[in-house]
């Protein structure tokens, strides 16, 4: 097989890390202007996919809940299909945070004011834009009560809430702890108050690990996954990832353990084997496979995981198979450093209404069809970005991918036409195996969707989607996905 050259030293070279600027006396973001990369692509972009959709007279008050990614992105794509649209949006937040960015912001290469976005530049004039959260969804008689009191009611609903983390799930551990005594989690943000301290927080405890190892330590370093569904999947490792090679670029190394609820390193077998050779690749990194937190000793620095596994027993003739034996063990372990990814779940809004799946593993997340996006047993709602109880697909890319099919079902609702556009599952996950080299994992239902034909293999490391990735993406965010241009 033909292996890509290792540029990664070269872009490092070309785009280096923010401390390298930083002591060169550079911004970042006059080397960014300097490489024109990102307004031009923008550019080239947006004429190449604007196109002009034709408008329908479908009539209806469609509400909007939510205002991130998924949010604005069904906004814009409902307003360039429609001639008179009637839409209201609940989103509490004027900040919109592009959160992909809070991994760059945690590896020193983006500042955090490069992922803070504005809603006023999103949201048109003719949009109804109430600044509050629903508190509660009645579906039967389409009110939803907002967290002021007051009701509002719809004819069409899209759901875009994301989805809440719960990191008082992990016993011991509190919010307060991240940032201090070893504790880090580039997850942590308030996406209503408009915070995303876990990219900073975990940029200072990659030099607090960089100073422990240059100090003649060998500190523990853990990095956890939880067993609930997480927004970017891929997150977890990209911070495992990052951190060692932040290290082995001084020709530093030190333990790091990978302790993660799944039996494999990633659900598509061609890219779980390149990340195997990936962790080769750094002195001293294992993983402790169906190791989900439970606990954390904040002061002892220890974390204490649930093992649940199982064990092969004699041949049984009769089945044609070998029995099992079930076990379970908690399991603590030592630490200097400690990365956590909390458990996620719906928001409270649609779980406690009866809009989310009544029964199974997704329970109280929206029960729509995996294909035309709409709510399964009431039709004039729809579902887009994290929220979905889908099998797959919490990520931005999958938002940019649920949204036209959103709109575009959504008129034909609108309209008693017949539901055509189907979602195929995209999901991507830029995985940062070191800085400067991307896998770019794009998988769906049946199996991997490389977005670019020439490069069918989604599970080789390349420089390119390294670039693509920190200066062409954020652009393309901000000036195309979030105004329904791609
Ligand atoms: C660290 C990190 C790295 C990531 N990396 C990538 C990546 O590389 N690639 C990628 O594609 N994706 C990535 N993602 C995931 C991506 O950001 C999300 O999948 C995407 O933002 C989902 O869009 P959404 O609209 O469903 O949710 P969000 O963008 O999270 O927005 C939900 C909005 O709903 C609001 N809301 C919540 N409850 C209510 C309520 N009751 N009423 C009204 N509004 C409400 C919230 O305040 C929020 O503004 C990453 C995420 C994180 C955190």
């Amino acid at each position: 097989m033909k292996t890509e050259p290792n540029l990664a030293p070269l872009i490092n070279k070309i785009y280096p890390r923010q401390d390298t600027l930083v002591k060169e006396g550079v911004s970042r973001r006059h080397a960014l202007k300097l490489m024109g990369l990102s307004p031009i692509a923008a550019s080239v972009i947006a004429s190449s996919t604007a196109t002009e959709a034709k408008a329908s007279n479908a009539k209806g008050k469609i509400v909007i809940l939510g205002g991130g990614a998924g949010g604005i992105m069904a906004m814009a794509h409902l307003r360039k299909r429609l001639s008179n649209p009637d839409i209201t949006i609940v989103a509490p937040n004027e900040v919109h945070i592009y959160q992909p960015g809070q991994i760059f912001i945690a590896s020193g290469v983006y500042d955090p004011e490069d992922i803070k976005l504005d809603n006023n530049d999103f949201i048109p004039d003719d949009v109804k834009w109430i600044k509050d959260e629903a508190k509660s969804i009645d579906a039967d008689t389409n009110t939803i009560t907002l967290r002021s009191g007051e009701k509002l009611s719809y004819d069409f609903l899209v759901v875009a809430t994301g989805m809440q983390y719960h990191y008082e799930k992990i016993k011991g551990l509190s919010i307060d702890d991240i940032g201090k005594n070893g504790i880090s989690s580039v997850y942590l943000n308030d996406l209503e108050k408009g915070t995303y301290e876990g990219g900073e927080i975990t940029w200072k405890w990659f030099n607090e690990l960089k100073e422990a190892v240059q100090d003649g330590k060998k500190p523990k370093a853990l990095f956890t996954q939880p067993d609930t569904p997480i927004k970017c999947g891929g997150a977890p490792q990209k911070i495992l990832y990052l951190a060692a090679d932040y290290l082995r670029q001084e020709g530093l190394s030190t333990q790091c353990t990978f302790c993660t609820n799944t039996s494999s390193l990633f659900s598509l077998p061609n890219v779980a084997k390149e990340l195997s050779k990936t962790q080769k690749m750094y002195d001293d990194m294992s993983t402790k496979f169906n190791h989900v937190l439970i606990k954390v000793d904040v002061p002892n620095k220890t974390a204490t995981f649930a093992h649940a596994y199982q064990e092969q027993g004699e041949w049984d003739e009769d089945f044609e198979m070998y029995e099992t034996t079930d076990h379970y063990e908690e399991v603590t372990l030592e630490y200097d450093f400690l990365h956590v990814v909390p458990p996620m779940g719906p928001v409270d809004a649609v779980r406690d209404s009866s809009l989310g799946w009544q029964k199974g593993t997704a329970k109280g997340w929206l029960e729509v069809d995996r294909y035309t996006l709409q709510h399964r047993r009431y039709k004039n709602v729809f579902g887009i970005g994290d929220i979905c109880g889908l099998p797959m697909g919490k990520t931005g890319g999958s938002a940019r991918h649920h949204a036209p099919i959103v709109a575009k079902n959504l008129i034909s609702q609108m309209q008693d036409n017949e539901i055509k556009e189907k979602f195929d599952g995209y999901t991507v996950c830029p995985l940062k195996t070191q800085y400067g080299k991307i896998i770019m994992a794009e998988f769906g239902y049946d199996g991997p969707l490389p977005s670019l034909p020439f490069w069918k293999d989604v599970s080789v490391p390349r420089s390119a989607w390294w670039i693509f990735d920190v200066y062409m993406l954020k652009p393309m965010y901000q000036h195309l996905m979030m105004r329904g241009l791609m």
